[in-house]
């Protein structure tokens, strides 16, 4: 089966957006502030969705039989958070 990218309803090409949580670890001063930083790293994936870079519809990421990305059901007119 030909494989055609996901538009969006404006038909533009969508994009994979992925949301992470950033997790930062700070010493704390003798005098009782937020001190030197001691690690910083991504947490898993915990969204991963389909958007438009022109009008920001946002859509399910689908896969289909031969797990291509296509798009899915539509969730919102605006960015998820
Ligand atoms: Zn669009």
């Amino acid at each position: 089966m030909t494989y055609r990218k996901p538009l969006c309803t404006c038909g533009s090409p969508l994009r994979i957006r992925e949301r992470k949580e950033s997790v930062i670890e700070y010493q704390i001063t003798q005098d009782g502030r937020e001190g030197r930083m001691t690690s910083e790293y991504y947490t898993d994936t915990l969204k991963s969705y389909l958007i438009c870079p022109k009008c920001n519809k946002v859509f399910d990421k689908d896969e289909d039989e031969d797990l291509r990305i296509i798009r899915g059901n539509w969730r919102s007119n605006v960015d998820i958070t």
